[in-house]
């Protein structure tokens, strides 16, 4: 392992030299994707931080109701109730055998 990696820092100079400069063009790239173009990724991320926040409220307006009268309401009418609304125009679903509350379009944290 350590000749093979000896004889290929000598013998391919110029392909080391090409392949970071490659790298150094792919970072270069990726800080300037990250800069100029994240509005699309940050507006996602912040609908699915808003989702799970609402199915958060969910499963404690869920439990509270379960541990008062002994069953789950139904999980439309509580959303409904507490006015959350996934972002991204998901539904939300209760999961009783692992009470979970999950979006259609984000899923659960
Ligand atoms: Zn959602």
């Amino acid at each position: 392992m350590g000749v093979q990696c000896d004889s290929f820092a000598e013998g391919h100079s110029t392909g080391r030299r090409l392949m970071f400069g490659l790298l150094a063009v792919m970072l270069c790239a990726t800080v300037a994707l990250a800069a100029c173009a994240p509005s699309k990724e940050k507006v996602a991320e912040q609908q699915r931080q808003e989702c799970f926040a609402n199915e958060q409220k969910i499963k404690t307006a869920m439990d509270l109701e379960h541990a008062d009268s002994g069953f789950y309401p139904d999980v439309n009418a509580v959303a409904k109730a507490l006015g959350a609304k996934c972002p991204a125009g998901g539904t939300y679903v209760f999961d009783p055998n692992t009470d979970t509350v999950s979006c259609t379009v984000h899923g659960h944290p």
